[in-house]
């Protein structure tokens, strides 16, 4: 473990806002998760070192990627981020953490040239297109080459964010295209609800610490879509959250119910209609939570503090 500073501006000033352990692996193993008091950008500290976080990226990780169909997801993250292959011919694009490499092979259908970045040794062997298996950092690429470079759910798992962000500053072309997915710590899941996959997610940004990353690496930020469209991050608790806030009192993770599929899990039972409603009878917080919590995300989408935020930032 190594404790770090904070690395969008660098300061010390770091302050505690929860603990929680590593809910799909290591339940045993604790992480703290704080807020620089000078920009406010999240992370975790101290944290595992690259050398050590491997453990808590074990195979079955990756077989999400392979289990789900995507094309719905690629159709929105390409007509509504990546719409410049009209204005440009043959546009070339570098997709970082490309996994199965399902999503440059979607863009190549649409007549992009592309490549793909996937350090992962567990992920699958991609051969129709160029694909570098080292991370974006240690990669020589041609710089002021890309039309786009982008990152789904990526920036928030590495170990040096600066560093990403000045490489793919870089390397993009002049008002080339940066579009990438990450969470959003101004929310309430990702701040008080748990909601933040530990210790996979190192860190945790907020639209400011964007624009300032991206300023600081030749890029503007564009917009942020606050949107559930591609990955969504549940509210869950908020309910119990709130009446704890009005009653003076800070959610931990010990205080969070166990939702029916973990209690059936723990102990070992079927799921059945008698037996969820006679969980829903005696944890009605934890149902009416559950009703309303798709409404209270509509609401923090319209409010910009919804938990994922899809940003797209230019070249200068
Ligand atoms: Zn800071």
């Amino acid at each position: 473990m190594e404790y770090i500073l904070c690395n969008c501006c660098g300061s010390t000033k770091l302050k505690k806002i929860y603990e929680k352990p590593d809910e799909k692996f290591f339940s045993d193993e604790w992480f703290n998760i704080v807020e620089c008091e000078e920009c406010h950008l999240g992370f975790i500290n101290p944290r595992p070192s690259e050398q050590e976080i491997s453990k808590y990226y074990p195979s079955d990780f990756f077989n999400y990627f392979r289990e789900i169909d995507h094309t719905k997801r690629y159709t929105e993250e390409s007509e509504y981020f990546l719409d410049i292959e009209k204005s440009r011919q043959n546009p070339k694009l570098l997709d970082i953490g490309c996994a199965n490499g399902d999503f440059p092979r979607f863009m190549k259908n649409r007549g992009w040239i592309v490549e793909g970045v996937e350090p992962s040794v567990t992920s699958e062997p991609i051969d129709d297109f160029k694909i570098y298996k080292k991370k974006l950092t240690d990669l020589e690429l041609k710089n002021e080459y890309y039309d786009a470079v982008t990152a789904w759910a990526v920036l928030e798992h590495t170990h040096n964010p600066l560093e990403y962000f000045n490489k793919i500053g870089k390397i993009l072309a002049n008002n080339g295209r940066f579009v990438f997915l990450v969470t959003n710590f101004e929310s309430l899941a990702s701040k008080y609800l748990f909601a933040e996959d530990i210790p996979r997610h190192l860190y945790f940004f907020t639209p400011k610490t964007i624009k300032r990353y991206l300023e600081s690496s030749g890029m503007k930020l564009v917009k942020i879509n606050f949107s559930d469209k591609i990955y969504m991050m549940r509210s869950n608790n908020w309910l119990l959250f709130l009446i704890k806030y009005l009653s003076g009192e800070k959610l931990l993770y010990s205080d969070i119910p166990l939702s029916y599929t973990k209690f059936l899990q723990k102990n070992n039972l079927k799921d059945t209609f008698i037996r969820k409603l006679i969980f829903s009878s005696k944890n009605p917080l934890f149902i009416m939570d559950k009703i309303f919590c798709p409404f209270f995300d509509k609401v923090s989408i319209l409010l910009k503090r919804y938990g994922i935020m899809i940003c797209v930032a230019e070249k200068k």
